[in-house]
């Protein structure tokens, strides 16, 4: 029988550190769609090329499962029993449907009654012991930081450098399929683990990280988009109250604070932040126009690069690179709440009552 490779690690083991006796857990993660947009740039009058990395198709639905591959084959590898994380959603569903994959288990801290729906409904499925903590994520993100030295749990947040390793594997990718790195590369920033990661992956192609030879001949200015009521990065200091409707970046404290400013130093890049109703708007946007279906805050990015684009920021001629960071599934009840207007017609059962309805609306 041939061997069958599905996951990143078996992609890409050479830039990770894995060994020929690793046991990998993988649940198949990776290899995601790069879309170029086609109506959008018509739409907004931009000679751009936008490509959007829709990380809602990894097996959880968001690009935790980069990380997560990575972190828990570590963990596995080091003989831990139980891992642990805070998270917003995402990566407890990640967590929790790898530590299946590897028989161990997963505690997940998570902020009482503000997760996404479809995030609670993965976690609860995948049957991680769930932790429902009366605050928010920085303050869960603050125990579990101190819980590994009072119980044998290894933390899988991103501030475990694994997670960093797996999900640089993006960045590959996208190098790979392009033939070079874009000229931008806009991405949401909440905990900033992943602005950190990609920033990581480009420099390791471009081999600026001065170890392995180049596959890129350069490194994307990074550009990191916040949600206005949870941005740190654009006020300079920690946000104690983060409030957004993008609950995946609902995060105030950001733990790879440093790593995010040398990128964006580094990169020649910058931080902005919009208002909930304006990556909203990106998000309906990309649905209704280009059959892109991505959660709220993956619609930062699109927020972002259209309007650095519209100014003039990002120049036309670019080749621009946005992170759909999780799929549209996760957050029913925020999409069903933006499309109110559109209530479906309600009809008789009729040949001639359905033929009218389409009729009347074509
Ligand atoms: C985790 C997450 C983010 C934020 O990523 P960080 O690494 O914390 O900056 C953005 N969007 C989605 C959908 C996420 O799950």
């Amino acid at each position: 029988m041939t061997k069958h490779y599905t996951g990143l690690i078996e992609r890409y083991r050479d830039r990770l550190p894995v060994s020929a006796s690793t046991r990998i857990i993988s649940i198949g993660e990776g290899n995601t769609p790069l879309i170029q947009l086609q109506n959008i740039p018509r739409l907004i009058h931009k000679e751009v090329d936008i490509y959007v990395k829709y990380e809602g198709l990894n097996p959880t639905g968001s690009f935790k499962d980069r990380g997560m591959t990575m972190a828990v084959t570590k963990a596995v590898e080091e003989g831990s029993q139980a891992i642990v994380c805070a998270s917003t959603g995402n990566t407890s569903a990640s967590a929790a449907a790898y530590a299946v994959r590897a028989g161990i288990t997963a505690f997940v801290l998570i902020p009482e009654g503000k997760i996404a729906q479809g995030k609670l409904a993965q976690t609860l499925m995948y049957g991680a012991k769930i932790i429902q903590i009366k605050d928010n994520f920085d303050a869960g993100m603050k125990i579990v930081k101190e819980i590994i030295d009072h119980a044998p749990v290894t933390l899988v947040n991103s501030v475990n450098p694994y997670r960093i390793d797996g999900q640089k594997t993006a960045a590959f990718e996208i190098i790979d399929e392009l033939g070079d790195a874009p000229d931008y590369h806009c991405l949401p920033v909440g905990n900033a683990g992943n602005i950190t990661a990609y920033w990581k992956g480009y420099r390791e192609y471009a081999a600026d990280s001065g170890k392995l030879p180049a596959v890129a001949s350069k490194a994307p200015v990074m550009c990191g988009y916040q949600a206005a009521g949870a941005a740190p990065f654009i006020s300079g200091k920690m946000v104690d109250n983060p409030e957004t409707v993008a609950t995946a970046i609902r995060i105030g404290h950001p733990q790879s604070w440093d790593y995010a400013w040398a990128a964006q130093k580094q990169s020649g890049g910058w931080f902005d932040c919009f208002t909930d109703d304006k990556i909203l708007a990106a998000q309906k946007m990309l649905a209704s126009f280009e059959g892109i279906f991505c959660e709220p805050a993956s619609a930062a990015s699109l927020a972002g690069a259209l309007n650095d684009i519209g100014s003039g920021k990002i120049p036309e001629g670019s080749k621009i690179v946005c992170t759909l960071t999780g799929n549209g599934l996760k957050d029913p009840d925020i999409a069903i709440s933006q499309c109110a207007e559109d209530k479906p017609v309600v009809v008789e059962a009729t040949l001639d009552a359905v033929k009218r309805a389409i009729l009347e609306q074509m």
